[in-house]
């Protein structure tokens, strides 16, 4: 049988680091020599590899989530899939970038670590085999872009980090995995239904993300505008309610034309106009603000960014949302 032709990107994190006396968890640069001498996947496909950075994934910036996803779209004509070993902590980000702006049906499948090299039941060497038998994988729910983790297969649109240290971390809290990898072959349960794809060759990151708790007041809005954002992402209460105290910052907002996009900072479901309180979801509407639907407020901030990127226009960009929601 031929096998599959697979790139494999790297961009650093936990699954390119090991313990140093010193300083503690480091990069080091024995990832790219480690996959070409990785039997494993050796057996199972026929593998490049191209380091794209090797940095911890809080350097990552949506910049460099653009480089990528234009390097992807590029490599991926020679290529059968690919797949991108990133660092755990901004991976659903740079995940869900790429899921909007990467237009291949080609499997793209992110994977990493939690444990670095030099821990005990280090988990990145099993989760690289389970991310290249995903992308080599004949099913034809396999494409898109997917994170594989603990030998669960999670659509980028849904996966969260859910824990700081456990190997189970990367979970789709909502709807469960896409599939599960197991010994003997990969099986796909279900499709990403949402498959939303906003090619651009542009993005605007000037788009904020405040998180709503109790009793605050509207200090951040206000540097928000004072800083010029074009959106705010507000993580909110529940259904969507904010407290009063940020009603006039958010009023001077939408005059300003500034989108502020409600979210909630729930862990799980969609955010509805349903309470007329100030503050209330039904209220925000009424003003102005638009409610998010379903994605959390970290997708949120990347697909605003991705949105005014392509619509530079916040009368499309807000026309967009009112649609998709
Ligand atoms: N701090 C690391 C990073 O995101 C965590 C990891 O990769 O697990 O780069």
């Amino acid at each position: 049988m031929i096998k599959k032709k697979l790139l494999v990107i790297t961009t650093g994190g936990t699954i390119a680091m090991k313990y140093d006396d010193e300083f503690g968890v480091i990069q080091n640069d024995e990832l790219t020599a480690y996959l070409g001498n990785f039997p494993q996947i050796r057996d199972i496909a026929q593998i490049e590899v191209y380091e794209f950075t090797n940095i911890p994934s809080p350097y990552i910036t949506p910049e460099t989530m653009f480089k990528l996803a234009r390097l992807v779209e590029d490599k991926i004509l020679e290529y059968d899939g690919i797949i991108i070993t990133h660092g755990t902590d901004t991976l659903e980000e740079t995940a869900y970038f790429l899921e909007l702006v990467v237009t291949t049906h080609k499997p793209v499948v992110f994977t990493a670590a939690m444990r670095s090299e030099s821990e005990l039941g280090l988990d990145g060497p099993r989760n690289i085999v389970g991310a290249v038998r995903v992308a080599c994988s004949n099913d034809p729910r396999n494409g898109g872009v997917m994170v594989v983790m603990n030998d669960e297969i999670n659509s980028a649109r849904e996966v969260v980090k859910t824990d700081t240290g456990k190997t189970n971390s990367f979970v789709s809290l909502a709807y469960g995995p896409l599939g599960i990898i197991e010994p003997d072959k990969v099986i796909f349960y279900r499709d990403s239904i949402i498959q939303e794809k906003i090619p651009t060759d542009k993005i605007e990151t000037n788009i904020d993300l405040i998180k709503c708790v109790s009793g605050m007041d509207d200090r951040y809005l206000q540097c928000s505008l004072y800083h010029g954002a074009k959106a705010i992402v507000l993580e909110a209460f529940g259904r969507g309610n904010v407290p009063p105290n940020l009603l006039p910052a958010i009023t001077t907002a939408i005059e300003r034309d500034v989108i502020v996009v409600i979210v909630s900072r729930t862990y799980t479901g969609r955010v509805l106009p349903e309470y007329g309180y100030e503050g209330g979801g039904k209220s925000l509407k009424k003003m102005g603000a638009i409610l998010g639907g379903d994605l959390r407020g970290q997708k949120m901030r990347i697909k605003l960014m991705v949105l005014f990127g392509r619509y530079k226009d916040s009368s499309l960009v807000r026309k967009y949302l009112l649609n998709g929601n």
